[in-house]
């Protein structure tokens, strides 16, 4: 297997395995071993230190620094380690002796050390907790720019949570791939064409370092593939206080064919994707087990990471001599998965022959079952291909479920129902965390001025969220001047950025010139970028051109709209979307008034979302999970436009925004696309657009700013990453860890006992009868009871109840039925009773058996139920 000894002891992260883990990632030594940064000057290590830490992220305090030393390759890069790296070791020393420089970087490392060693939100809350570790799995980070392992959403709500558990102190370790190129990099020809790249990410220019064990050797983990042994690097990237580790196949001991498989994100086929799969979920969790690692709880962000859980379970069989059913039963509990998707082509499926030859012998010869018993986890019932589904396997090995908005729950607990049988919708196992960002990434520096004068430093780690009222107490003109200077950065950047772009393609020097004076700060600007696919809608607003025509060229009331967005290199639709745009721009006279900005990112994305009036998005609903764009514009004072699906659909009030739709689903019913657009131009025509050119006599929107105040003051603390990783915390992890423990104490007797319990109740469930149900109503409430047929079962091992559905006007009420005392014990028949309020009449009840075991979740560990006939 890998090639790391084992420590005797596991450790706790952070901090990790000493030696390994626990030195700072830019010490003296691995300055000299892994980076060409020149030793022998002092304070290089300092800034070495500050440059490799993903916090100068969030903390723009330090951008001065890198600026000074290489302004421009600062401004195209934002990457502090390609500056420190390219910089030379003379004009290092000059600036490192001068007294100013020197003093700025002297306090930017103590505000580092301050903040990595202050004593954190989970430290004072939840010192005692079990949790000690929370593993966190995922096919893409979103952390930076300058480490492009992202494509879009997923990433973004990956990088965001781990910068918010940073923050508050939640003991969690990210794991992801490295790609050598990631995702495509993207431009537009002239006529409109995206053309795609797929530049070379030189590891020594990325902010991360190889990670070695404590004689200096590179950690590298070996899989076993049908075609020969798999080589594995692993990296480390530092974010404040937490650590991301990443695998990378591009090995020199390896094959040719697996050199490029953590090339790409989202390229290749299947096969391609179920390799990336395996070095993610089994590699990953090999790799923290040779960092010394156990985690108490492996967080699944999306099912792409699900096979972690088989090695989970493997590492725990190897450690503890148990069956591969009794160390599922017990690591089960601790595994956590979350679910992005809210249809059904969005889950990962291989064919089993695929995973019969990628898997088999790990099956065979690591877990010890046939493949066939591994198929059977991924396969869903209800499936006539027999195709492995991830987020079944993700779910048959996970202890906890959510969806990522209120509605995306209620989504995927109809998509997931038919994996529960003959159980009512609102019991499907799943529940939700709806997502949040992190509001220190995506603000820009104007609002951080403003928020820190309205609400004080650290606001963001206020648990209530409180604080953000006080902004209510921020006055117009300072809210106004605030929004306008805001506009006009973005308006700067936008400019700067196209002419660059056109310069880039050709265009002649008339229009790059003419991209100087684009746009009018004081104009209404909206904002529209995300992934160029179908079901986003990105022309709707081109539904009616000459209506949108009018409505940007009123003389009046004039508008300006800003576009973004890659379409995936194989979704040619997606493709023509942007083409559709390109072509409106150029008929309708140029870039008066709307423009296409290419290679949409996440600098990209904080320059549009900071500067944007209206953020508009139009998804089909329920087709958007959650979407975190529009959560990005609250704290800068961006007011959003959007479709009632996602995020959107619960934070939505007249008074923070606009919504379109009616709340219901229509498919992709074109006549309905169109009356959506119709509300769509409405909206804009008679609410937006009046609202935001009413002014009062100091030239003040004050409707405008009013929306703008409900806005910031109670969204943003809601859909903070914040508020999103203290309730995984609190709701998931810290049950998860107290489950795992729990089972795996006493030499994981638990385990055992819970797979003799399930397979006890699976043989005799068809066997067992409910009879009659008699009752008798009296002013103490209706008095049930039923005889019941155990047939040998411990009655302990089941639970009656008496159960009545929800309709539309009540929940649906659920009453434990207690065995009558006068039962005779042994004779397996037992007569249940319970008294339940009149509230509903007795006809609504109906008799049913569930399945009961201490901390055990049903029905999303056992899915039997029975009910009377
Ligand atoms: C935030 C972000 C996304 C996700 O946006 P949605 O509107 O939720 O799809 C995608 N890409 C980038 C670059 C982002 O910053």
């Amino acid at each position: 297997m890998n090639q790391v000894l084992l420590p005797d002891q596991p450790v706790k992260c952070p901090p990790m395995r000493p030696g390994l883990l626990n030195r700072t990632l830019m010490d003296e030594t691995s300055l000299a071993t892994d980076t060409c940064l020149p030793t022998g000057i002092d304070g290089v290590s300092q800034l070495a230190e500050l440059a490799i830490d993903l916090r100068s992220t969030w903390k723009h305090d330090g951008d001065t620094i890198w600026r000074g030393l290489d302004e421009e390759l600062w401004e195209a890069t934002n990457n502090p380690w390609v500056v420190l790296q390219t910089i030379s070791r003379c004009r290092l020393s000059d600036k490192l002796a001068d007294p100013d420089f020197r003093g700025r970087l002297d306090a930017l490392t103590e505000a580092r050390r301050e903040y990595l060693g202050e004593k954190t939100w989970f430290q004072k809350e939840h010192a005692d907790s079990v949790l000690t570790c929370a593993a966190y799995f995922s096919m893409e980070f979103m952390l930076s720019e300058a480490l492009p392992i992202y494509s879009g959403g997923l990433g973004n709500v990956a990088g965001d949570q781990l910068k918010a558990a940073s923050d508050l102190g939640v003991p969690v370790v990210g794991v992801g791939l490295l790609y050598q190129q990631g995702y495509f990099r993207q431009s537009i020809a002239a006529d409109g064409t995206q053309l795609e790249y797929y530049p070379f990410n030189d590891p020594a220019q990325l902010p991360i370092a190889p990670l070695r064990d404590e004689d200096g050797e590179w950690v590298r983990i070996k899989l076993a593939m049908p075609d020969g042994p798999l080589w594995l690097r692993a990296w480390q990237v530092q974010a404040g206080r937490v650590r991301l580790v990443l695998l990378d196949s591009n090995d020199g001991a390896n094959l040719p064919a697996h050199r490029g498989i953590t090339s790409e994100l989202y390229g290749g086929g299947p096969e391609m994707r179920l390799k990336q799969e395996i070095v993610l979920g089994i590699g990953g969790w090999r790799l923290l087990t040779a960092m010394g690692i156990q985690p108490d709880v492996c967080h699944l962000n999306e099912g792409h990471a699900a096979f972690a859980v088989l090695e989970r379970a493997c590492e725990y069989m190897a450690r503890t001599g148990q069956s591969f059913e009794s160390a599922m039963a017990i690591t089960r509990a601790g595994n956590i998965f979350t679910t992005h998707t809210a249809v059904p082509a969005g889950f990962d499926r291989f064919a089993p022959s695929m995973i019969e030859h990628f898997l088999g012998r790990f099956a065979v010869e690591e877990l010890g079952i046939p493949v066939q018993k591994l198929l059977a986890m991924g396969q869903d019932p209800g499936d006539p291909t027999g195709d492995f589904n991830m987020a079944s396997l993700a779910i048959q090995g996970s202890g906890a479920v959510n969806g990522v908005s209120r509605l995306h729950g209620e989504v995927s607990r109809h998509l997931f129902a038919s994996k529960f049988p003959r159980w009512p919708i609102n019991e499907i196992p799943v529940g939700h965390v709806t997502n949040g960002v992190h509001m220190p990434s995506w603000d820009s520096s104007e609002a951080d001025a403003l928020w820190t004068e309205a609400c004080g430093k650290d606001r963001w780690r206020d648990p209530s969220g409180a604080l953000s009222h006080q902004m209510r107490s921020i006055s117009d003109e300072r809210l106004w001047q605030f929004r306008t200077s805001s506009t006009h950065s973005m308006i700067e950047y936008a400019r700067t950025r196209l002419s660059r772009e056109l310069a880039g393609s050709g265009a002649s020097s008339e229009s790059v010139e003419a991209t100087r004076h684009l746009f009018d700060p004081n104009v209404l600007t909206l904002g529209f970028a995300r992934r160029f696919a179908t079901y986003k809608r990105p022309n709707l607003l081109l539904h009616d051109r000459q209506r949108l025509l009018d409505m940007l060229n009123n003389p009046e009331r004039p508008v300006q709209l800003v576009i973004a967005g890659k379409a995936h290199p194989a979704d040619l639709v997606g493709q023509t979307l942007i083409r559709n745009w390109i072509d409106f721009i150029r008929d309708s006279g140029g870039r008066t008034h709307v423009i296409f900005l290419s290679d949409y990112d996440m600098k990209l994305a904080q320059r549009l979302v900071q500067g944007v009036d209206v953020w508009i998005n139009t998804p089909r609903r329920p087709w958007e999970a959650s979407g975190t764009s529009g959560m990005k514009v609250l704290v800068n004072g961006g007011l959003n436009l959007s479709e009632l699906d996602g995020w959107w659909a619960e934070a939505y009030q007249p008074e923070f925004g606009w919504a379109i739709g009616d709340g219901a689903e229509h498919g992709d019913d074109p006549a309905w696309d169109a009356a959506e657009a119709n509300e769509l131009y409405e909206v804009l025509e008679n609410e937006v657009i009046p609202l935001f050119y009413e002014r009062d006599e100091r030239g003040i929107p004050t409707g405008w700013l009013a929306k703008m105040r409900n806005s910031m003051s109670s969204l943003t603390p809601q859909y903070s990453a914040i508020r999103s990783v203290r309730q995984y915390t609190q709701e998931f992890y810290l049950p998860a860890a107290q489950r795992y423990h729990e089972r795996a104490a006493m030499d994981g007797q638990r385990g055992a006992e819970i797979v003799h319990w399930r397979d006890s109740l699976r043989q005799k469930w068809d066997s067992l009868v409910i009879g009659e149900t008699q009752v008798a109503t009296d002013e103490q409430g209706h008095h049930f009871s039923v005889d019941v047929f155990l047939d040998g079962v411990d009655p302990r091992a089941v639970q009656v109840q008496m159960y009545a559905a929800s309709d539309s006007s009540q929940e649906s009420g659920c009453h434990a039925m207690t065995i009558d005392k006068s039962c005779s014990p042994g004779i397996s028949t037992y007569t249940y009773r319970v008294i339940v309020s009149t509230m509903r009449p007795a006809s609504d009840y109906t008799a049913r058996i569930v399945p009961v075991h201490p901390g055990v979740a049903i029905p999303l560990e056992l899915n039997l139920v029975r009910w009377q006939q």
